[in-house]
């Protein structure tokens, strides 16, 4: 039997603008820094190696993929330019998807979506590994359930649990960058925390009608 087709429900794009530098000796630091265009990412890399990342919205940020564009939006950071050293070298670049996106149905028959399958958190909520770990063990329940019968309550038991979970981490990370806005350029007036509340409320509720969480109440359990 094919499985369903599975569909973005929710989807908030970011880039991430990333550079790779060896030389760097290690000094186990990982530092973040807001700025007007978005967020920098800096993490220490074994082998000598620091790994620099620009966050921000790909309409916002499709100069920084030119190497001069990057230097120079770089220089005007406060904390990460620091973190190069003079013999600096950069060894690789990427552009590559950093947005909060997310899947629906999360599951189906004899599938189950988790971790980034099911949910892909913005890096700046540090959520990916605690997420792809609480759901694969939900998921484990799930499949154990469908392997014994009880298909059509798991999926509607899953769907609930992570639709809720995905609902909270909204306004979580509506908060976080609430805490470090303090521009009113294009990348902070979009992330307003109204809006994205808004758009969780409404995913939460389409998600919930659609897993037929509805339905299941009104026969007289959630499952
Ligand atoms: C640079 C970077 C930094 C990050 N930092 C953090 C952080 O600080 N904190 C945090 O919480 N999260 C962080 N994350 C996010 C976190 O790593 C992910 O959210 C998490 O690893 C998702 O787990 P997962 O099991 O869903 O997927 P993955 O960890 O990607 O595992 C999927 C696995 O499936 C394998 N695979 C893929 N296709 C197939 C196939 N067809 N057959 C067999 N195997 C296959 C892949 O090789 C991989 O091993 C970071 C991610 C990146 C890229």
């Amino acid at each position: 039997m094919p499985i369903a087709e599975p569909f973005r429900n929710y989807s908030c794009t970011k880039a991430a603008y990333t550079r790779f530098f060896d030389g760097v000796p290690g000094d186990c630091r990982m530092v973040i820094e807001a700025r007007p265009e978005g967020w920098w990412y800096s993490a220490d890399l074994p082998g000598e190696r620091r790994v620099v990342s620009c966050l921000t919205d790909p309409d916002l940020g499709s100069e920084l993929r030119d190497p001069k564009s990057w230097y120079r939006v770089l220089a005007a950071t406060q904390f990460i330019a620091p973190l190069l050293p003079q013999g600096a070298r950069e060894i690789a670049a990427s552009v590559n998807s950093a947005g909060t996106a997310t899947i629906d149905p999360a599951a189906g028959h004899r599938w189950i979506a988790a971790g980034d399958c099911l949910f892909c958190a913005d890096p700046l909520s540090s959520r990916g590994i605690v997420h792809a770990l609480r759901s694969g063990i939900l998921a484990a329940y799930a499949a154990s359930d469908m392997i014994n019968g009880r298909g059509e309550l798991a999926r509607i038991r899953y769907a609930m649990i992570a639709s809720q979970s995905f609902a909270d981490y909204i306004p979580a990370l509506a908060a976080h960058y609430a805490a470090a806005a303090r521009w009113d350029t294009a990348f902070w007036q979009r992330r307003r925390p109204r809006s994205e509340q808004q758009a969780a409320s409404d995913t939460h509720q389409e998600n919930m009608q659609r897993s037929g969480f509805r339905r299941s109440l009104g026969k007289g359990g959630t499952g």
